[in-house]
Protein backbone atom coordinates (compact mmCIF):
# COMPACT_ATOMS: atom_id res chain seq x y z
CA UNK A 1 0.00 0.00 0.00
CA UNK A 2 1.04 3.53 -0.55
CA UNK A 3 1.46 5.64 2.66
CA UNK A 4 -0.52 8.50 0.47
CA UNK A 5 -2.83 9.27 -2.39
CA UNK A 6 -1.08 12.32 -3.41
CA UNK A 7 2.71 13.79 -2.06
CA UNK A 8 3.27 17.24 -2.86
CA UNK A 9 6.75 18.96 -2.88
CA UNK A 10 7.15 22.68 -2.20
CA UNK A 11 4.28 24.96 -0.34
CA UNK A 12 4.55 28.35 -2.39
CA UNK A 13 1.11 29.11 -4.08
CA UNK A 14 1.19 26.23 -6.55
CA UNK A 15 1.53 23.74 -3.78
CA UNK A 16 -0.87 25.28 -1.60
CA UNK A 17 -3.50 25.08 -3.96
CA UNK A 18 -3.18 21.51 -4.75
CA UNK A 19 -2.93 20.57 -1.50
CA UNK A 20 -6.60 23.09 -0.80
CA UNK A 21 -7.88 21.09 -3.54
CA UNK A 22 -6.98 17.52 -2.21
CA UNK A 23 -8.12 18.30 1.34
CA UNK A 24 -11.18 19.04 -0.38
CA UNK A 25 -11.90 16.02 -2.19
CA UNK A 26 -10.78 14.35 0.96
CA UNK A 27 -7.26 12.66 -0.84
CA UNK A 28 -4.91 11.54 1.44
CA UNK A 29 -2.61 13.79 1.01
CA UNK A 30 0.78 15.44 2.30
CA UNK A 31 2.34 18.63 1.43
CA UNK A 32 6.38 19.08 2.28
CA UNK A 33 7.99 22.28 2.14
CA UNK A 34 11.64 22.74 2.69
CA UNK A 35 11.73 26.01 4.76
CA UNK A 36 8.20 28.14 5.68
CA UNK A 37 5.12 27.96 3.44
CA UNK A 38 4.91 30.51 1.00
CA UNK A 39 7.83 29.78 -1.52
CA UNK A 40 9.00 32.65 -3.54
CA UNK A 41 6.36 34.91 -2.82
CA UNK A 42 7.66 35.45 1.10
CA UNK A 43 10.57 36.99 -0.90
CA UNK A 44 7.95 39.76 -1.84
CA UNK A 45 7.28 43.12 -0.19
CA UNK A 46 3.51 43.84 -1.55
CA UNK A 47 1.61 41.44 -4.77
CA UNK A 48 -0.82 43.85 -6.55
CA UNK A 49 -1.62 41.18 -9.27
CA UNK A 50 -3.31 38.56 -7.23
CA UNK A 51 -7.26 38.94 -8.05
CA UNK A 52 -9.61 40.02 -4.98
CA UNK A 53 -6.82 41.69 -2.84
CA UNK A 54 -5.61 45.02 -4.49
CA UNK A 55 -2.62 45.25 -1.85
CA UNK A 56 -1.23 42.06 0.04
CA UNK A 57 1.97 41.51 1.10
CA UNK A 58 3.79 38.36 0.35
CA UNK A 59 3.50 36.98 4.06
CA UNK A 60 -0.06 37.61 4.49
CA UNK A 61 -1.15 36.42 1.41
CA UNK A 62 1.01 32.88 2.27
CA UNK A 63 -0.08 32.88 5.28
CA UNK A 64 -3.84 33.27 4.14
CA UNK A 65 -3.20 30.33 1.51
CA UNK A 66 -1.69 28.30 3.96
CA UNK A 67 -4.39 28.41 6.75
CA UNK A 68 -7.13 27.71 4.20
CA UNK A 69 -5.72 24.70 2.51
CA UNK A 70 -4.83 23.41 6.48
CA UNK A 71 -8.56 24.40 7.28
CA UNK A 72 -9.69 21.65 4.68
CA UNK A 73 -7.53 19.13 6.49
CA UNK A 74 -4.36 19.14 4.31
CA UNK A 75 -1.32 17.90 6.14
CA UNK A 76 1.85 20.33 5.82
CA UNK A 77 5.24 19.40 6.99
CA UNK A 78 7.25 22.18 6.94
CA UNK A 79 11.11 22.06 7.02
CA UNK A 80 10.77 18.62 5.91
CA UNK A 81 13.17 19.23 2.64
CA UNK A 82 13.14 16.11 -0.04
CA UNK A 83 15.93 14.24 -1.48
CA UNK A 84 15.14 12.40 -4.04
CA UNK A 85 11.81 10.84 -6.13
CA UNK A 86 12.04 7.62 -7.74
CA UNK A 87 9.52 5.03 -9.21
CA UNK A 88 9.07 1.73 -7.64
CA UNK A 89 6.71 -0.26 -9.96
CA UNK A 90 3.14 2.40 -9.71
CA UNK A 91 4.12 4.21 -6.63
CA UNK A 92 6.43 7.20 -6.38
CA UNK A 93 8.98 7.12 -3.57
CA UNK A 94 9.91 9.83 -1.85
CA UNK A 95 12.87 10.01 -0.14
CA UNK A 96 13.33 12.69 2.53
CA UNK A 97 16.58 14.53 3.95
CA UNK A 98 16.40 13.05 7.10
CA UNK A 99 16.34 9.60 5.47
CA UNK A 100 12.38 8.97 6.16
CA UNK A 101 10.62 7.42 2.81
CA UNK A 102 7.11 7.93 2.15
CA UNK A 103 5.38 6.28 -0.59
CA UNK A 104 2.50 7.78 -3.15
CA UNK A 105 0.61 6.95 -5.60
CA UNK A 106 1.06 10.42 -7.36
CA UNK A 107 3.27 13.62 -6.93
CA UNK A 108 2.66 17.15 -7.49
CA UNK A 109 6.42 18.87 -7.93
CA UNK A 110 5.92 22.84 -6.75
CA UNK A 111 8.91 23.58 -5.95
CA UNK A 112 9.71 26.45 -8.11
CA UNK A 113 13.65 27.12 -8.24
CA UNK A 114 15.99 29.58 -7.33
CA UNK A 115 17.79 32.60 -8.42
CA UNK A 116 20.41 32.73 -11.25
CA UNK A 117 24.01 33.98 -10.05
CA UNK A 118 25.51 37.17 -12.06
CA UNK A 119 28.88 34.93 -11.49
CA UNK A 120 31.22 37.42 -11.30
CA UNK A 121 34.32 38.05 -8.90
CA UNK A 122 32.94 38.97 -5.52
CA UNK A 123 29.58 38.20 -5.49
CA UNK A 124 29.86 34.58 -3.66
CA UNK A 125 32.69 36.28 -1.41
CA UNK A 126 30.41 39.12 -0.42
CA UNK A 127 26.91 37.07 -0.58
CA UNK A 128 25.27 38.11 2.93
CA UNK A 129 27.80 41.06 2.75
CA UNK A 130 26.17 43.39 0.56
CA UNK A 131 25.17 41.19 -1.54
CA UNK A 132 21.66 39.79 -2.28
CA UNK A 133 18.84 38.56 -3.62
CA UNK A 134 16.18 38.81 -1.41
CA UNK A 135 15.23 42.74 -1.43
CA UNK A 136 12.21 42.27 1.09
CA UNK A 137 14.43 40.27 3.53
CA UNK A 138 17.48 42.21 3.66
CA UNK A 139 16.40 45.67 1.71
CA UNK A 140 16.04 47.41 5.95
CA UNK A 141 19.81 46.51 6.82
CA UNK A 142 20.70 49.49 3.83
CA UNK A 143 18.79 52.15 5.35
CA UNK A 144 20.22 55.58 3.92
CA UNK A 145 22.97 53.26 1.84
CA UNK A 146 23.34 53.73 -2.08
CA UNK A 147 22.69 50.77 -3.53
CA UNK A 148 22.32 48.96 -7.02
CA UNK A 149 19.95 46.60 -8.58
CA UNK A 150 20.73 44.36 -11.22
CA UNK A 151 18.58 43.35 -13.75
CA UNK A 152 15.75 44.49 -16.30
CA UNK A 153 12.53 42.05 -15.21
CA UNK A 154 9.88 42.10 -13.18
CA UNK A 155 12.06 41.01 -10.16
CA UNK A 156 14.52 43.68 -10.20
CA UNK A 157 11.56 46.13 -10.78
CA UNK A 158 9.89 44.89 -8.31
CA UNK A 159 12.27 44.48 -5.46
CA UNK A 160 14.10 47.70 -6.44
CA UNK A 161 10.74 49.63 -5.40
CA UNK A 162 10.92 48.18 -1.85
CA UNK A 163 14.18 49.14 -1.77
CA UNK A 164 13.14 53.17 -2.79
CA UNK A 165 12.10 52.98 1.02
CA UNK A 166 15.47 52.56 2.16
CA UNK A 167 18.12 53.58 -0.52
CA UNK A 168 19.66 57.08 -0.88
CA UNK A 169 20.50 56.83 -4.33
CA UNK A 170 18.76 53.45 -6.00
CA UNK A 171 21.14 52.64 -9.29
CA UNK A 172 19.38 50.28 -11.69
CA UNK A 173 22.29 48.55 -13.33
CA UNK A 174 20.58 46.66 -16.65
CA UNK A 175 22.61 44.95 -19.46
CA UNK A 176 20.69 46.79 -22.41
CA UNK A 177 18.55 50.19 -22.61
CA UNK A 178 15.23 48.51 -22.97
CA UNK A 179 13.74 46.43 -19.46
CA UNK A 180 11.15 43.85 -19.60
CA UNK A 181 9.50 44.36 -16.56
CA UNK A 182 5.54 45.19 -16.66
CA UNK A 183 5.07 48.88 -18.07
CA UNK A 184 3.47 49.90 -14.46
CA UNK A 185 6.58 48.66 -12.50
CA UNK A 186 8.62 51.01 -14.65
CA UNK A 187 6.59 53.77 -14.81
CA UNK A 188 6.59 53.43 -10.92
CA UNK A 189 10.14 53.16 -10.11
CA UNK A 190 11.79 55.23 -12.77
CA UNK A 191 9.46 57.78 -11.92
CA UNK A 192 11.04 58.21 -8.55
CA UNK A 193 13.98 60.85 -7.78
CA UNK A 194 16.32 58.72 -6.27
CA UNK A 195 16.34 56.31 -8.68
CA UNK A 196 18.97 56.62 -11.44
CA UNK A 197 19.73 53.83 -14.76
CA UNK A 198 23.03 52.56 -15.58
CA UNK A 199 22.75 50.95 -19.11
CA UNK A 200 23.79 49.10 -21.23
CA UNK A 201 25.91 48.39 -18.65
CA UNK A 202 27.20 44.94 -17.49
CA UNK A 203 28.93 44.63 -14.07
CA UNK A 204 32.15 42.98 -13.85
CA UNK A 205 33.20 43.10 -10.18
CA UNK A 206 31.64 43.71 -6.58
CA UNK A 207 34.06 45.07 -4.18
CA UNK A 208 34.83 46.40 -1.05
CA UNK A 209 36.35 45.46 2.32
CA UNK A 210 34.96 42.85 4.20
CA UNK A 211 31.53 44.55 3.24
CA UNK A 212 30.33 45.79 -0.49
CA UNK A 213 31.40 49.22 -0.94
CA UNK A 214 31.55 49.17 -5.15
CA UNK A 215 30.71 47.85 -8.24
CA UNK A 216 32.60 48.03 -11.22
CA UNK A 217 31.00 48.28 -14.72
CA UNK A 218 31.50 48.00 -17.81
CA UNK A 219 29.96 50.63 -20.47
CA UNK A 220 30.49 52.60 -23.55
CA UNK A 221 33.78 49.51 -23.46
CA UNK A 222 35.20 51.52 -19.95
CA UNK A 223 34.76 50.27 -16.79
CA UNK A 224 33.60 52.64 -13.75
CA UNK A 225 33.25 52.84 -10.97
CA UNK A 226 30.00 53.10 -8.62
CA UNK A 227 30.28 53.14 -5.14
CA UNK A 228 27.12 51.50 -2.95
CA UNK A 229 26.96 49.37 -0.02
CA UNK A 230 24.32 46.54 -1.45
CA UNK A 231 24.17 44.97 -5.08
CA UNK A 232 20.71 43.21 -5.26
CA UNK A 233 21.02 40.49 -8.43
CA UNK A 234 17.85 39.91 -10.24
CA UNK A 235 18.70 38.32 -13.46
CA UNK A 236 16.43 35.65 -13.75
CA UNK A 237 15.53 31.97 -12.11
CA UNK A 238 16.30 28.58 -12.46
CA UNK A 239 13.75 25.73 -12.05
CA UNK A 240 14.82 22.92 -9.61
CA UNK A 241 11.96 20.85 -9.76
CA UNK A 242 13.92 18.30 -12.13
CA UNK A 243 16.91 17.86 -9.46
CA UNK A 244 14.41 15.72 -7.30
CA UNK A 245 14.62 12.99 -10.05
CA UNK A 246 16.96 10.36 -10.83
CA UNK A 247 15.55 9.28 -13.99
CA UNK A 248 15.06 11.24 -16.89
CA UNK A 249 11.90 13.72 -16.32
CA UNK A 250 11.71 15.47 -19.45
CA UNK A 251 12.56 19.05 -19.59
CA UNK A 252 13.48 22.10 -21.91
CA UNK A 253 17.09 23.48 -22.44
CA UNK A 254 17.19 25.96 -19.74
CA UNK A 255 15.89 22.99 -16.83
CA UNK A 256 11.90 23.94 -16.84
CA UNK A 257 9.70 20.81 -16.48
CA UNK A 258 7.86 19.70 -20.20
CA UNK A 259 4.12 18.56 -19.22
CA UNK A 260 1.03 18.60 -21.19
CA UNK A 261 -2.60 20.41 -20.57
CA UNK A 262 -2.74 18.42 -17.45
CA UNK A 263 0.39 19.45 -16.14
CA UNK A 264 1.27 15.65 -16.19
CA UNK A 265 5.47 14.55 -17.17
CA UNK A 266 7.11 12.28 -18.90
CA UNK A 267 6.56 9.92 -15.83
CA UNK A 268 3.52 8.34 -15.09
CA UNK A 269 2.01 10.10 -11.64
CA UNK A 270 4.45 12.97 -11.75
CA UNK A 271 2.78 16.17 -11.87
CA UNK A 272 4.60 19.55 -12.23
CA UNK A 273 3.10 22.99 -11.97
CA UNK A 274 4.45 26.40 -11.22
CA UNK A 275 7.44 28.25 -11.65
CA UNK A 276 9.35 24.85 -12.27
CA UNK A 277 7.37 23.67 -15.25
CA UNK A 278 8.22 25.32 -18.66
CA UNK A 279 5.27 27.93 -19.42
CA UNK A 280 4.76 31.31 -21.00
CA UNK A 281 4.20 33.40 -17.16
CA UNK A 282 5.22 32.65 -14.00
CA UNK A 283 2.55 34.56 -11.98
CA UNK A 284 0.56 33.36 -8.86
CA UNK A 285 -2.40 33.55 -10.86
CA UNK A 286 -0.96 30.73 -13.40
CA UNK A 287 0.53 28.82 -10.82
CA UNK A 288 -2.53 28.16 -8.77
CA UNK A 289 -4.43 27.44 -12.33
CA UNK A 290 -1.75 24.75 -12.67
CA UNK A 291 -2.40 23.31 -9.47
CA UNK A 292 -6.06 22.87 -9.65
CA UNK A 293 -5.64 20.87 -13.17
CA UNK A 294 -2.94 19.35 -11.73
CA UNK A 295 -4.94 17.39 -8.99
CA UNK A 296 -8.31 16.83 -10.61
CA UNK A 297 -6.47 15.47 -12.93
CA UNK A 298 -4.20 12.92 -10.25
CA UNK A 299 -7.42 12.31 -8.54
CA UNK A 300 -8.84 10.55 -11.66
CA UNK A 301 -5.23 8.91 -12.66
CA UNK A 302 -5.57 7.65 -8.77
CA UNK A 303 -9.03 5.74 -9.55
CA UNK A 304 -8.07 4.66 -12.88
CA UNK A 305 -5.18 3.26 -11.27
CA UNK A 306 -7.22 1.43 -8.40
CA UNK A 307 -9.51 0.22 -10.47
CA UNK A 308 -6.96 -1.43 -13.18
CA UNK A 309 -5.33 -2.74 -10.39
CA UNK A 310 -8.38 -4.46 -8.69
CA UNK A 311 -9.24 -5.96 -12.20
CA UNK A 312 -5.46 -6.92 -13.41
CA UNK A 313 -4.12 -7.49 -9.66
CA UNK A 314 -0.78 -9.70 -11.04
CA UNK A 315 0.21 -7.06 -13.69
CA UNK A 316 3.31 -4.91 -13.14
CA UNK A 317 2.74 -1.53 -11.32
CA UNK A 318 4.69 0.46 -13.57
CA UNK A 319 3.20 -0.99 -16.87
CA UNK A 320 0.04 -0.67 -15.30
CA UNK A 321 0.89 3.21 -14.32
CA UNK A 322 1.93 4.02 -18.38
CA UNK A 323 -1.06 2.57 -19.47
CA UNK A 324 -3.56 4.64 -17.75
CA UNK A 325 -3.05 7.11 -19.99
CA UNK A 326 -4.53 5.37 -22.82
CA UNK A 327 -7.58 4.16 -20.83
CA UNK A 328 -11.01 6.13 -21.50
CA UNK A 329 -13.88 6.31 -19.30
CA UNK A 330 -17.87 5.51 -20.83
CA UNK A 331 -21.28 6.54 -19.39
CA UNK A 332 -24.09 4.45 -19.89
CA UNK A 333 -27.52 4.78 -18.94
CA UNK A 334 -30.04 1.97 -17.59
CA UNK A 335 -30.55 -0.48 -20.88
CA UNK A 336 -27.94 0.37 -23.06
CA UNK A 337 -25.77 -2.44 -24.31
CA UNK A 338 -21.99 -2.49 -23.81
CA UNK A 339 -21.06 -4.91 -26.47
CA UNK A 340 -22.63 -6.89 -28.43
CA UNK A 341 -22.56 -11.16 -28.43
CA UNK A 342 -21.06 -12.32 -31.96
CA UNK A 343 -19.06 -8.56 -32.40
CA UNK A 344 -15.64 -8.59 -33.54
CA UNK A 345 -14.18 -7.31 -30.00
CA UNK A 346 -11.38 -4.71 -29.69
CA UNK A 347 -12.10 -3.33 -26.11
CA UNK A 348 -11.63 -4.18 -22.35
CA UNK A 349 -13.99 -3.19 -19.80
CA UNK A 350 -13.70 -2.14 -15.95
CA UNK A 351 -16.42 -1.05 -14.35
CA UNK A 352 -16.21 1.92 -12.14
CA UNK A 353 -19.51 2.13 -11.44
CA UNK A 354 -22.98 0.61 -11.98
CA UNK A 355 -24.18 -2.39 -12.59
CA UNK A 356 -24.28 -4.63 -15.96
CA UNK A 357 -25.61 -7.98 -16.88
CA UNK A 358 -23.85 -10.62 -18.90
CA UNK A 359 -26.18 -11.56 -21.18
CA UNK A 360 -25.82 -14.98 -23.63
CA UNK A 361 -27.79 -16.02 -26.29
CA UNK A 362 -27.73 -19.61 -26.17
CA UNK A 363 -28.14 -21.92 -30.04
CA UNK A 364 -31.63 -21.86 -29.75
CA UNK A 365 -31.42 -18.01 -29.64
CA UNK A 366 -32.80 -18.12 -25.75
CA UNK A 367 -31.42 -15.48 -23.60
CA UNK A 368 -29.87 -16.12 -20.16
CA UNK A 369 -28.06 -13.91 -17.93
CA UNK A 370 -25.28 -15.41 -16.65
CA UNK A 371 -24.23 -12.74 -14.19
CA UNK A 372 -24.90 -9.56 -12.91
CA UNK A 373 -21.59 -7.64 -12.55
CA UNK A 374 -20.79 -4.17 -10.64
CA UNK A 375 -17.87 -2.04 -9.69
CA UNK A 376 -14.67 -3.64 -9.59
CA UNK A 377 -15.63 -6.37 -12.24
CA UNK A 378 -14.11 -6.52 -15.35
CA UNK A 379 -14.88 -8.53 -19.19
CA UNK A 380 -13.90 -8.39 -22.36
CA UNK A 381 -11.05 -10.80 -22.24
CA UNK A 382 -12.49 -13.28 -24.17
CA UNK A 383 -12.63 -11.65 -27.49
CA UNK A 384 -9.15 -10.31 -26.94
CA UNK A 385 -7.17 -13.38 -25.58
CA UNK A 386 -9.05 -15.65 -28.36
CA UNK A 387 -9.56 -13.20 -31.26
CA UNK A 388 -13.34 -14.71 -31.27
CA UNK A 389 -16.41 -12.74 -31.41
CA UNK A 390 -18.00 -11.44 -28.25
CA UNK A 391 -19.02 -14.44 -26.26
CA UNK A 392 -21.96 -12.64 -24.30
CA UNK A 393 -23.62 -9.04 -24.44
CA UNK A 394 -23.28 -6.64 -21.62
CA UNK A 395 -26.40 -4.45 -20.91
CA UNK A 396 -26.39 -1.74 -18.27
CA UNK A 397 -28.87 -1.87 -15.92
CA UNK A 398 -28.66 0.83 -13.92
CA UNK A 399 -26.36 3.80 -15.03
CA UNK A 400 -22.62 3.14 -15.33
CA UNK A 401 -19.68 3.62 -16.36
CA UNK A 402 -16.64 1.64 -17.68
CA UNK A 403 -13.25 2.32 -17.97
CA UNK A 404 -12.08 1.28 -21.25
CA UNK A 405 -8.87 -0.18 -23.04
CA UNK A 406 -7.92 -0.75 -25.57
CA UNK A 407 -6.18 -3.81 -27.22
CA UNK A 408 -2.79 -2.89 -27.27
CA UNK A 409 -2.86 -1.74 -23.88
CA UNK A 410 -4.20 -5.12 -22.87
CA UNK A 411 -1.61 -6.93 -24.35
CA UNK A 412 1.18 -4.84 -22.55
CA UNK A 413 -0.31 -5.55 -19.12
CA UNK A 414 -1.30 -8.62 -19.37
CA UNK A 415 2.37 -9.63 -20.97
CA UNK A 416 3.83 -7.18 -18.10
CA UNK A 417 4.22 -10.34 -15.77
CA UNK A 418 4.30 -14.61 -16.18
CA UNK A 419 1.75 -14.54 -13.28
CA UNK A 420 -0.49 -12.04 -14.77
CA UNK A 421 -0.96 -14.02 -18.29
CA UNK A 422 -1.56 -17.04 -16.17
CA UNK A 423 -4.29 -14.92 -14.32
CA UNK A 424 -6.01 -13.39 -17.55
CA UNK A 425 -6.13 -16.67 -19.37
CA UNK A 426 -7.43 -18.50 -15.87
CA UNK A 427 -10.24 -16.00 -15.56
CA UNK A 428 -11.42 -16.10 -19.25
CA UNK A 429 -11.23 -20.04 -19.23
CA UNK A 430 -13.94 -19.93 -16.08
CA UNK A 431 -16.42 -17.62 -17.49
CA UNK A 432 -16.51 -19.55 -21.06
CA UNK A 433 -17.35 -22.37 -18.56
CA UNK A 434 -19.91 -20.13 -17.07
CA UNK A 435 -20.87 -19.44 -20.84
CA UNK A 436 -20.98 -23.41 -21.70
CA UNK A 437 -22.92 -24.43 -17.97
CA UNK A 438 -25.46 -21.62 -18.54
P1 LIG B 1 13.57 37.57 -15.97
O1 LIG B 1 12.19 38.02 -16.34
O2 LIG B 1 14.18 36.44 -16.68
O3 LIG B 1 14.50 38.85 -16.09
C1 LIG B 1 15.89 38.74 -15.86
C2 LIG B 1 16.56 40.06 -16.19
O4 LIG B 1 17.93 39.91 -15.92
C3 LIG B 1 16.41 40.44 -17.65
O5 LIG B 1 16.21 41.81 -17.78
C4 LIG B 1 17.77 40.01 -18.24
O6 LIG B 1 18.21 40.83 -19.30
C5 LIG B 1 18.69 40.20 -17.07
N1 LIG B 1 19.82 39.28 -17.14
C6 LIG B 1 19.79 37.96 -17.35
N2 LIG B 1 21.04 37.44 -17.28
C7 LIG B 1 21.86 38.46 -17.02
C8 LIG B 1 23.26 38.56 -16.84
N3 LIG B 1 24.05 37.50 -16.89
N4 LIG B 1 23.77 39.77 -16.59
C9 LIG B 1 22.97 40.85 -16.50
N5 LIG B 1 21.64 40.84 -16.68
C10 LIG B 1 21.09 39.64 -16.92
O7 LIG B 1 13.65 37.18 -14.42
P2 LIG B 1 12.86 37.76 -13.15
O8 LIG B 1 12.69 39.22 -13.20
O9 LIG B 1 13.54 37.13 -11.99
O10 LIG B 1 11.43 37.11 -13.28
C11 LIG B 1 11.29 35.69 -13.39
C12 LIG B 1 9.84 35.40 -13.75
O11 LIG B 1 8.98 35.71 -12.66
C13 LIG B 1 9.33 36.21 -14.94
O12 LIG B 1 8.49 35.40 -15.70
C14 LIG B 1 8.56 37.31 -14.30
O13 LIG B 1 7.53 37.85 -15.12
C15 LIG B 1 7.99 36.65 -13.07
N6 LIG B 1 7.76 37.63 -12.01
C16 LIG B 1 6.56 38.25 -11.99
C17 LIG B 1 6.30 39.20 -11.04
C18 LIG B 1 4.95 39.87 -11.04
O14 LIG B 1 4.13 39.56 -11.83
N7 LIG B 1 4.67 40.80 -10.21
C19 LIG B 1 7.28 39.56 -10.10
C20 LIG B 1 8.50 38.92 -10.16
C21 LIG B 1 8.74 37.97 -11.12
P3 LIG B 1 17.50 40.86 -20.73
O15 LIG B 1 16.25 41.65 -20.55
O16 LIG B 1 18.50 41.51 -21.57
O17 LIG B 1 17.26 39.43 -21.09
Amino acid sequence: MADYDLIIIGGGPAGLTAGLYAARANMNAVLFEAKDVGGEILNTDLIEDWPGEESITGRALADKMAKHAQKFGLKVETYSPVKKVRTEGDRKVIEMEDGTVHRAFAVIVSVGGEPIKLKVPGEDQYHGRGVSYCAVCDGAFFKGADLAVIGGGDSAFQEGLFLTRFAKQLYVVHRRNEFKAQAILQDRLLGMDQVKTITPAVVKEIGGNGDVKWIDIVRDDKVERVPVEGVFIFVGFKPVGRDLFEEHIEHDPTGYIVTDQFMRTNLPGVYAVGDTRQQLAKQITTAVGDATTAVLHAERYIEDLKHVERAMPKAEGRTVAEATRSLRTLRFGAGERVVKQGEIGDEFYIVVRGALDIVHEDDAGKLHIVRSIGEGDSFGEIALLADVPRTATVVAKADSEVLVMDRPTFRRIVASNPEAVEDIYKRASDRLKELRDN
